[in-house]
Parts: C-alpha cells; structure tokens; sequence
C-alpha cells in the first residue's frame, strides 16, 4: 500500500494534536480510524497517542475527563462535550492475560509495538502528514491479513481478548486470520474462560453487528471453540439457523444471540446482560414456536400480551420462516389501533380494587390479570364502570380474608 499524502482528520482532532506539539509533545493518530481510512471506511474518530503524560495532557486543555489515568487515557472535550481519548505512550510492563499494567516515557515506536495486530499499529502525524508504520500493516492491510504484532502465543497470553478481537476483525473485513496467528489463537483459546463476562459480551455484540456476514462470524467463534467455552446453549444450532442471522432485518445482538440460543436466557445471564433483555431473552425461547393466527386478532391481541418484551423478535423470526403470513402487518395494526395489551393499559388498578373491598395479596393481581383477559377478547370492554362491576361480582366470591395475612 502506498499511504495517501494526506488523511482527512476532523479540525478539532487536529486542534488537539497542535496544542501538545505546541507544548513540546509528539502527537499521533493512531488506532482503529487510521485504519478505516486506509481501507477507505470513514471514520473521524481519531485516537491521539502523545509523549504527554496524562497530567500533562489536563495541563494543555481547560477540559478534560479521565478515562482511565492510569492507563494514560485522558478524554478532550470539544465544544459539544465529546470526548477525544488521548493516550500517552506506553509500555506493558507485567500481564495477566487480561489487563495490562503500563509505564510511561515510551516512545511511539514502543507504543505501536504493544497493540495487538499490525492493522491497528499505523500512526500518522496530523500535522507534517508523515506516516509510521514499523509493523508493516500496509502490507497486511494489502493482503488483507490479520497479524499479531510479534509472537502471537505471547501476545494472546498477555490479553486474551485479543483472540476475540482477531476474529471480529476479521468478519468485519473479511480478512484472513494469518496462519502462525490463528495456530496461536487456537492453542490460547482455553484462556478466554479468564475474560471478565462484560468484555466478552461487547466483543460477542459487536462482532455480530459490525460483521460484513454474521453468519461468518458466529462460525468463526465456533469453529476456534469460543462458543463451546461462553456461549455453550449454542451447541446445537444449526448450520441453517446460523446461516438465516444475515436475513434477519436488522442486526440486533440481543435477537441475534437468542435465535441461535437454545436457552437465551441462561445465555444472556451468563454474558451479564441486563434484567430486561435476559426477559426478553427468556420469553423469546419460552414462546419461539407459538405462533398465533395472523387473521385473527383476538388471537394477535393474546399472544402479544403474553410475549411481551420479546414481541418485536419473534415478529422477525416469523419474517423469516414464514414472510407470507403477515404476522408483523396485523401486529402493527393491532399496536397502531392503541388497544389495551398490558395491565397498565386498564382503565383501573390495583387501588381501584382494594377500595372495592378486595383484601391485599395476589388476588390484586389476578383478577387484573382476568380483566386483562375480557379486555384482550374485546377491547370496547376496557371502561371503568363494567370492570368495576366485574370485579364487584369477583369481591362476592372471594373466599373470606384468608389472602390477607395476619391482622395487624
Ligand atoms: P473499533 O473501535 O472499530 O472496534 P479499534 O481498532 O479502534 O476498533 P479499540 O478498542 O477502539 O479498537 O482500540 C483502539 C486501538 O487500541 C486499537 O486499534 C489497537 O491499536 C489498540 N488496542 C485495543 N485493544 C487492544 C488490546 N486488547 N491489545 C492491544 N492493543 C489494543
Ligand atoms: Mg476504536
């Protein structure tokens, strides 16, 4: 590859970058835009990397964040309050296979070489437009090669992530993994188990969206045996299944992850995903195969009261499976007619209830659920006197006060 003369770098990265040199410190972009660009991806969200120690750094600029000092990473603040990481040249000094403890006082050349593949260690001078690039990503960008800089044993057992870091690279612009890396990868990938479950989740997340074919992917992850080890409910997806991700409609990793999931919850919970897309997750496996009758909306009505969170993905999967029935067409259609489907849509409550004379405990919330159930089947019956009257009649039934708990 023959650099470009010049990279089109934002005015107020470029600001950045002239403040420190004008304070006296080697300023470069490097990272991951230098290479989007050099692929021909845009990208203007330039990492700075600087002989500024971080001190020094907040010193040049009235408004800084930290974003991790003690690795060397101060964010810039620009006029809208976005931040601009600048990082000080650094040095790894001891590894555990997942975090680094760095020094400072290094020099770029020593910086390039501690990232983690040839592609993501080209720096380039925003302003005398020079290029650096000891590692020769050039060529690897060329022959689209991921490399790890170095030995690659070494350097996966520094920090695991780095071997899923290989493989997202590599779905993403279909390139090869190198042969003496990917062997690497391969012997290392017992190390993974040692990733914090967060770390794994954004790379497993970002991999499935950013992905030029997700399906690639997820048989990459399989393939090195990072499935087996993180995401083992993924065992018996089929080649089929894994194929249908790049038809789904949109590349949602919550979706994406439960389709192929045989128990999405357990899986979601394992990557540390939050309460609500665990739910969803879960409703997703529990209702995957009910499929409700399209031309019926009163079957419509129900089955999306009961799947809630999880409507929107199995109205894509049906999309998949069978685009002809025109669930999503009659879902739309029933949530644009804004009738009620959840118990917060009732023309009454829980109080309304109690004040009725109905005792405090779970009979509250099973006769919602059954006025729910008469408002699902007809909708005109969501008004405020006739489900009084109804839950009137149900206070004649309700057997003495035994829901009640002790008096006080
Ligand atoms: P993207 O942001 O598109 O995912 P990126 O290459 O910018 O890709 P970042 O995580 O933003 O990735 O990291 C910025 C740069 O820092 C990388 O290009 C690489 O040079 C370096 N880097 C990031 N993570 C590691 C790591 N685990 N080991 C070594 N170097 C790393
Ligand atoms: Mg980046």
């Amino acid at each position: 590859m023959i650099f470009p003369p010049r990279l089109p770098i934002p005015e107020v990265v470029r600001d950045i970058a002239q403040r420190l040199e004008d304070a006296g410190f080697e300023t470069w972009c490097v990272g991951g835009a230098v290479r989007d660009n050099l692929l021909g991806y845009a990208n203007g969200d330039f990492d700075l990397a600087t002989a500024a120690t971080p001190q020094e750094i907040q010193r040049c600029f009235r408004r800084t964040i930290p974003l991790g000092v003690e690795h060397g990473t101060v964010g810039v603040l620009d006029r809208n309050n976005r931040p601009h990481e600048v990082t000080t040249f650094r040095r790894d000094v001891k590894t555990d296979g997942r975090r680094a403890v760095v020094e400072f006082g290094a020099s770029l050349d020593d910086d390039l070489a501690r990232r983690d593949f040839t592609i993501n260690a080209i720096a380039y001078h925003a302003l005398q437009h020079k290029w650096r690039d000891p590692l020769d990503g050039a060529s690897d960008l060329d022959a689209k090669l991921i490399r790890s800089v170095g030995e690659p044993d070494q350097r996966f057992r520094e920090d695991y992530l780095r071997i899923l870091r290989a493989l997202r690279f590599a779905a993403r612009f279909e390139f090869t993994i190198e042969q003496r890396t990917l062997n690497a990868a391969r012997r290392n990938v017992d190390g993974i188990k040692l990733l914090s479950a967060e770390r794994v989740r954004d790379e497993w997340f970002k991999g499935l969206t950013t992905a030029a074919q997700a399906a690639a992917f997820v048989r990459s992850w399989q393939e090195i045996g990072a499935t087996e080890i993180w995401l083992p409910e993924l065992a018996g997806v089929t080649e089929q299944d894994v194929a249908q991700l790049d038809r789904l409609p949109k590349r949602d990793p919550v979706l994406m992850t439960s389709f192929l999931s045989e128990d999405a919850q357990a899986t979601l919970r394992r990557l540390r995903c939050s309460n609500a897309e665990v739910d969803r997750g879960a409703r997703f496996t529990t209702f995957r195969d009910v499929r409700p009758n399209p031309e019926s909306d009163v079957d419509v009505r129900r089955w999306l009261a009961k799947v809630g969170a999880a409507a929107d993905d199995l109205v894509a999967i049906s999309m998949l499976r069978e685009p002809e029935a025109g669930l999503s067409a009659t879902v739309e259609r029933v949530r644009r007619s804004g009738v009620p489907l959840t118990l917060g849509d009732l023309a009454v409550d829980g109080d309304d209830l109690l004040a009725l004379g109905l005792s405090k405990g779970p009979i509250i919330g099973k006769v919602l659920e059954e006025l729910l159930e008469e408002v699902l089947e007809d909708p005109a019956r969501n008004e405020r006197a006739g489900l009084l009257e109804y839950a009137r009649r149900r206070v004649e039934t309700e057997p003495s006060r035994r829901d009640s708990g002790p008096a006080a």
